[in-house]
């Protein structure tokens, strides 16, 4: 997997000579399972060489298409292996990442730029986490990040057997039981103190539990609301006879599910902010201009989002009316036939979150984008909370 530093290094790359053209390639195998990698390999051969002969009639230039007579090589080796290939000849350019599952399908894509839009929401769908494995006696904490589940230790505090509940040696039944009850209390408080450190030490950006039901009141009374605001969710479990897999599977799946609910939220508030005038916006044109005077602070579209728009050649304004001339500078624009091209790197440099939703018709209504903003250059942020 690669880094936001590189992704934003990706984000950065646009062709100026004449005799560059920015590849990229994403393969991403259907169902390794079901498929035999060979099928794969011809399916994405296949993509490649239709790209190929394109390119050989429009008389393109040879260093594109060494490029893709490198990825065709490439493909017989992949084995079904997830791959993103970033690539410009004509500066000696060759990126190679892999890829986490359902980023892309397969796709060959041959532009001024690089082709980053399933990328951009990459970092902030997949949060590092922390699991918890919570019981009376023990805890364990994992991390998992991407596909990647690493051990962070654990902490057992057996709580004592008392024998005898009829008073022999200074013990009755209900002192036997209040004293359990403080031992659970302070492992639990232990447990706690782990992630608080963890958490101040930033070794984690959310928390998912996995807790008996019964475990959870108690455990639950003892947690800060600082860590409780991190929790994304959590999962019922007898946690010691758990493999790895299926608690990275119980952790994904909350994941997958907080973030959606998150997201659609953050939708529906944008909308209403926006028609309040407020701290969002929606539409290409507001959106456009928005990030053009720095005041977004997060992208949504639907995934499949797509529009035309021009972009100046020269101070690289974008504007959504398909204008011959900047209206900025004046010099000539050049057509896109997807403003995504340009808007996802413009978001990617300048730390913008780029948030994909599933098409419906509450997007659909205003436009298939929307754009939250820290602040509204024409309007005084402090007023505006005072309004609302
Ligand atoms: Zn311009």
């Amino acid at each position: 997997m690669m880094s936001r530093e590189e992704l934003r290094q990706l984000a950065e790359f646009e062709c100026r000579a004449a005799n560059e053209m920015a590849v990229t390639f994403y393969f991403q195998p259907p169902t390794p399972k079901d498929k035999s990698h060979r099928e794969e390999a011809i399916q994405a051969k296949e993509i490649v060489r239709r790209t190929l002969q394109e390119l050989e009639r429009n008389g393109r230039n040879p260093e594109v298409i060494q490029d893709l007579e490198k990825i065709l090589h490439l493909v017989e080796r992949l084995h079904g292996s997830r791959k993103a290939i970033f690539a410009c000849a004509g500066r000696s350019f060759w990126r190679e990442y892999d890829l986490p599952a359902s980023v892309s399908e397969t796709r060959l894509l041959v532009n001024r730029r690089f082709h980053l839009k399933p990328l951009a929401p990459l970092f902030s769908q997949h949060p590092r986490l922390c699991i918890a494995l919570i019981d009376r006696q023990n805890a364990r904490f994992l991390e998992l990040y991407f596909e990647r589940l690493r051990d962070l230790g654990g902490l057992t505090h057996p709580v004592p057997h008392h024998k005898n509940s009829d008073g022999h040696g200074g013990y009755d039944g209900s002192h036997a039981e209040r004293h359990s009850g403080d031992e659970v209390r302070k492992h639990y408080q232990s447990v706690v103190d782990f992630l608080k450190t963890a958490a101040v030490r930033r070794q984690f950006d959310a928390l998912v539990i996995g807790c008996h039901e019964v475990n959870w009141p108690d455990f639950e009374r003892q947690l800060h609301p600082d860590l409780a605001k991190k929790i994304l969710g959590r999962f019922s479990a007898e946690f010691l006879n758990m493999s790895n897999e299926r608690v990275a599977e119980e952790a994904n799946r909350i994941r997958r599910e907080s973030l959606t609910a998150h997201h659609q939220g953050m939708l529906r508030e944008a909308i209403e902010e926006a028609r309040a005038n407020g701290r969002a916006v929606t539409g290409l044109r507001r959106v456009l201009r928005a990030t053009e005077l720095g005041e977004v602070e997060t992208i949504l579209m639907s995934q499949e989002y797509a529009a035309r728009a021009v972009e100046c050649t020269n101070c690289r304004h974008i504007d959504s009316h398909l204008v011959p001339y900047c209206p900025v500078c004046g010099r000539a624009t050049r057509k896109l036939e997807d403003v995504c091209e340009a808007l996802v790197p413009v978001a990617l440099r300048n730390n913008i979150a780029l948030i994909l939703l599933a098409r419906d018709e509450t997007l659909d209504r205003v436009g298939n984008i929307a754009a939250w903003l820290r602040f509204r250059a024409d309007q005084n942020i402090n007023q505006l909370r005072a309004a609302s």
